[in-house]
């Protein structure tokens, strides 16, 4: 299976040791956290989702994708046979859909409900650690390797569609009215599929996934420079990211995942 290779700094060593930190914030203007994030170190697996909704719709689109996702994987690492992190992680996609559009069908008022989802499962294999990234939506995985910042998914949206027909550029995106619709959800049809990718891991590499409440506010330049700053003390680095999104407006519910390979 294919894996995406970002040249690894010369000399890296091997990744003994995985940290991670979580913040998530409502931002300045929504009253509400309609984001939901979440981790299960002890099986390697970090998340974070963005619902989407009326009435109590989105906070529960994105919690129970989230649940469900995260209990898929722990049966799957628990199973008597091994199963491959691409299958799994698109099992537990499968299970989370289900879960959210089965709710959405039963109640009226949560009719339509979606969430977006971005997760990261660490794999240990006999040489090293690799990253399986998948995600649904324009929630989005970054790599900081090397003092460089590399974007590992692409996001599942109308403008990321017109950009790469050609229609868009980068810039005219961020300023298009029609730059919050999503092509890809999780919960509003019995099926959907991830982009699943796989990234192996060398010491010093550093992960964030993130809701599009940071990433509609702030550069990815300025995401590099801050997660540079703190690439040390993880917790403060969550802290600086939700605190410069606020500071540029925080029009949307923040939440950013922080996973450091040592
Ligand atoms: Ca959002």
């Amino acid at each position: 299976m294919a894996k995406t290779e970002i040249e690894k700094p010369s000399g890296a060593a091997a990744v003994t040791r995985i940290r991670s930190a979580m913040r998530s914030h409502p931002g300045r203007v929504r009253s509400e956290n309609q984001d939901s994030g979440g981790s299960a170190p002890e099986l390697g697996i970090y998340a974070v989702a963005d619902g989407m909704g009326g009435a109590a719709g989105g906070e529960l689109a994105s919690n129970l994708a989230l649940e469900t996702f995260l209990h898929s994987l722990g049966e799957s690492a628990s199973g008597t046979s091994p199963v491959d992190a691409r299958k799994r992680l698109s099992d537990a996609v499968f299970a989370a859909n289900l879960a959210v559009f089965t709710r959405a069908e039963k109640y009226r008022a949560l009719r339509g409900m979606g969430t977006t989802l971005v997760a990261a499962l660490m794999e240990r294999g006999t040489e090293g650690y690799t990253a399986w990234v998948a995600n649904v939506g324009d929630s989005r995985c970054y790599m900081l390797r090397d003092g460089q910042l590399h974007q590992l998914t692409t996001d599942h949206s109308l403008v990321e569609e017109q950009i790469e027909a050609g229609l868009l550029s980068r810039d005219q995106a961020e300023r298009s009215p029609v730059r919050n619709v999503i092509t890809r959800a999780i919960g509003p049809h019995t099926e959907v599929s991830a982009d699943i990718t796989g990234h192996d891991l060398a010491a010093g590499d550093v992960l964030l996934l993130t809701s599009d409440g940071l990433t509609r506010e702030i550069s990815d330049e300025k995401i590099r420079e801050l997660l540079t700053e703190h690439a040390g003390d993880l917790s403060a680095g969550c802290e600086a990211l939700v605190n410069a999104a606020n500071e540029h407006g925080g029009r949307d519910n923040i939440t950013v995942l922080l996973v450091a390979c040592e």
